[in-house]
């Protein structure tokens, strides 16, 4: 896609901090970092979210994903890995990507703020089953 950033990264016409990358996925340094370490994975073809990639391509980038998992800790230091992955909503490049988040003991970066004491509701179950 010709206006799109990752396209342009991947093309090498945007500079990145490239730490992976083989013939289908590019791995670089997020921009904006959440955490230490935060961490892009991106297919070289252009899909714009999960619903468009193939199979294949999940399968390849969750492969890269566990086998990276002890070097992140090693090299790091982190003691978790948080995944975030955007469709459409909250979705800022409209070009498939998987965030990987590492953890350290005791950070915040990433809080659930779930809704307290509002129970798994009748009329939303409903919706989802009927
Ligand atoms: P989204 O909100 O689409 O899930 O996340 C997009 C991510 O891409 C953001 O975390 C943002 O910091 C990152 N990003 C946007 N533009 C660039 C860029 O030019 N280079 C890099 N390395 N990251 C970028
Ligand atoms: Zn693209």
């Amino acid at each position: 896609m010709n206006d799109c950033i990752f396209c342009k990264i991947i093309k090498g016409d945007i500079p990145s901090k490239t730490v992976y990358e083989n013939e289908t996925i590019k791995v670089f340094m997020d921009v904006n970092p959440i955490n230490d370490g935060h961490l892009l994975v991106v297919p070289k073809k252009h899909f714009t979210n999960l619903f468009d990639l193939d199979n294949d391509t999940i399968d390849e980038i969750l492969t890269y994903v566990r086998s990276i998992y002890p070097e992140l800790k090693e090299r790091l230091g982190c003691d978790g890995l948080t995944l975030v992955q955007n469709n459409e909503q909250g979705q800022e490049v409209k070009h498939f990507h998987l965030h990987l988040i590492p953890r350290y003991d005791g950070d915040k970066s990433i809080e659930m703020k779930p809704n307290e004491n509002q129970g798994a509701s009748d009329d939303i179950y409903k919706k989802l089953v009927d």
